[in-house]
């Protein structure tokens, strides 16, 4: 039987808390950015609404790659692609949106060092204790005893998609069914169908 994680389903209105949390912990400490690179895809989101809150406008991207299809580690984290603008100078904040090994947030930040920023320093709306990297501001810590697979808005599709895909099962109370008992994941049926008919037209 396939391995199935268990699944936190994260709302809007939790996202937006997270933001606020975050976002207040940067201002605290005195520690404004003028940059913020997001990371792709998960840091795109919460890179955006850090900025703003914080009234940042430049807001960069770089492409980290490390998990592959829902929950399934895809290896050693690497960058694919650099900062997408110059950093030298600037005070830098790079954000993602869970830091669960730490290691894409971790080779993030090493990159945008090379960039010679002013200051480089970093986010993520949720931080999983056994993670190596500890950023500087974090809007929420999950125990490692409770490491759970956040399904995070941006991501929604995708982890239903890949989970749905995971239970073999053509019949969508069967799938609903799995995911529930498996995951904890109650997904209302008119998802389900909603999600047969993005895929039959992509
Ligand atoms: P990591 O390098 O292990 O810290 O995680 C890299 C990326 O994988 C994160 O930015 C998320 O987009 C995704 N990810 C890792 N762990 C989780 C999790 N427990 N729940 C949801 N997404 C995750």
């Amino acid at each position: 039987m396939a391995d199935f994680p268990h699944c936190r389903v994260a709302t809007w209105a939790e996202i937006d808390r997270l933001a606020d949390a975050v976002a207040e912990k940067v201002l605290s400490a005195g520690r404004r950015p003028e940059t913020i690179v997001g990371l792709t895809r998960g840091g795109w989101v919460p890179a955006r609404l850090l900025a703003d809150r914080l009234a940042v406008k430049r807001v960069y991207s770089l492409r980290a790659q490390h998990w592959g299809v829902t929950a399934t580690p895809s290896g050693k984290a690497e960058v694919t692609e650099g900062v997408s603008g110059p950093v030298e100078g600037q005070r830098v904040l790079v954000v993602d949106d869970i830091t669960d090994t730490g290691e894409s947030l971790e080779l993030a930040l090493e990159r945008v060092r090379e960039g010679r920023p002013a200051r480089a320093e970093t986010a993520s709306f949720l931080h999983i204790s056994h993670s190596k990297f500890r950023p500087n501001y974090f809007g929420e810590e999950i125990p490692k005893e409770s490491w759970v697979w956040v399904v995070f808005p941006w991501n929604y599709w995708e982890d239903l998609a890949s989970l749905a895909e995971r239970a073999r099962a053509v019949d969508p109370d069967h799938v609903r069914a799995v995911l529930r008992d498996r995951c904890g994941w109650d997904v209302p049926s008119e998802h389900l169908e909603e999600l047969a008919r993005w895929s039959a037209r992509r």
